[in-house]
């Protein structure tokens, strides 16, 4: 039987995301655990020495958001694959390109829609 080119396995594809989800979950949770030693400790210590943790912990934030996100995405892949609609472009509707599908399983848009969202919310004027 030859493998047909038009079908991606949805089986495969939930594994990989299912796995995907676990992996980042476990991520955010060692975050979040993470003691808050700067917290403890800032009250004696210099500004200089404060604001250094201050960006360290921007940069986590950081961090903990894109986690967030690609959990997200994670989950809308998996409930688009319940849905029937996974493959499916979430914005234009229009099929998201299967090289991407491969690449990403997790990807809800298609590259010109995910490659809008990228772009900074409110753009400076030019
Ligand atoms: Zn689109």
């Amino acid at each position: 039987m030859p493998s047909s080119d038009e079908d991606l396995d949805p089986a495969a594809i939930r594994l990989a995301l299912e796995d995907h989800r676990r992996l980042t979950r476990d991520r955010v949770a060692v975050l979040a655990k993470r003691p808050e030693r700067g917290a403890a400790q800032g009250f004696g210590k210099r500004i200089g020495d404060g604001t250094t943790e201050a960006v360290g912990r921007l940069t986590e934030i950081g961090v903990g958001r894109s986690l967030e996100s690609t959990l997200a995405r994670t989950e809308r892949a998996l409930a688009k694959l319940d849905e029937g609609s996974y493959g499916t472009c979430d914005a234009c509707g229009e099929p998201i390109e299967r090289a991407r599908l491969e690449a990403r399983p997790d990807s809800v848009l298609c590259l010109r829609c995910a490659a809008a969202e990228r772009r900074p919310a409110a753009p400076p004027r030019r």
